[in-house]
């Protein structure tokens, strides 16, 4: 049976004090409610309070990830962190492939298909998200960009690499811009993304990769989402940054 999952996504938010605050909140908050026992949280914050947030961690019920990893090994990349640098500080996830990292930073496929080689190396699941802009739905060609997004991002794995990979469905035009997908459009997609993997990997592999969603996803519309039959929870980015609204959504399975 394939994990529940909701991972909040900071970006490029909070100090480390305000960090330290939003960690504690987390696990204080945690502690006072049940969750589905199938519910994994996983924690992005920003590089430089990774390790704080690992410790938390161990005391906690979530568990971490970065936000992004470099495509290449150790060596002389200034300002980058590598996947064996993640491992060495035990963690679990790490976002590639983000419509940010895309939009800002040119990542292609092929440089996104390359961090997801270097985290199953050293043992990271990489949640790797894919989604259309809001030109190419209007166009109507949302169903053919995500599917070149998995195909030539993921479709190189085998199957026992494949089934270490979460794969986060984020139309672009929903991001941070309060406007949400709705339930049946949400739906779609992760039909459309199982559909694909179920034909590259068979039905019984596909059956277990966990495909969440993002996009303005919160409190208030989490419930709806998650009861899509194919949709394992969510990637969350502005309402993780309040502890009780992003604990809220883990409770909406
Ligand atoms: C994200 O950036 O991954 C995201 C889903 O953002 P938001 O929830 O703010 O739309």
């Amino acid at each position: 049976m394939r994990k529940h999952i909701v991972a909040g996504n900071w970006k490029m938010n909070k100090t480390f004090s305000e960090a330290d605050e939003l960690l504690n909140d987390i696990m204080e908050g945690l502690e006072k409610v049940e969750l589905n026992r199938d519910t994994l949280i996983v924690v992005c914050p920003p590089m430089p309070y990774l390790e704080m947030a690992t410790d938390y961690a161990n005391d906690s019920y979530f568990t971490v990830g970065a936000q992004d990893v470099s495509a290449n090994n150790n060596g002389a990349f200034t300002g980058e962190v590598s996947a064996e640098m993640l491992q060495s500080i035990e963690l679990d996830y790490c976002i590639v492939g983000h419509s940010e990292r895309r939009a800002y930073h040119h990542e292609t496929n092929s440089i996104v298909a390359a961090k997801i080689n270097q985290l199953l190396a050293h043992n990271i699941r990489p949640i790797m998200c894919c989604g259309e802009l809001l030109d190419e739905r209007e166009a109507g060609k949302q169903f053919e960009v995500v599917q070149r997004q998995i195909e030539e991002g993921l479709f190189h794995l085998d199957v026992e690499a494949i089934k270490n990979v979460v794969i986060a469905y984020e139309p672009v035009w929903a991001i941070g811009t309060g406007r949400t997908a709705t339930p049946e459009q949400a739906q779609e997609m992760h039909h459309h993304i199982r559909t694909l993997l179920t034909a590259k990997y068979g039905a019984s592999v596909a059956d277990e990769i966990s495909l969440l969603y993002g996009g303005s996803c919160k409190p208030s519309n989490a419930k709806e989402l998650f009861a899509q039959p194919d949709v394992d929870g969510g990637l969350i980015g502005g309402a993780s940054l309040v502890a009780d609204d992003f604990i809220k959504i883990a409770q909406s399975f």
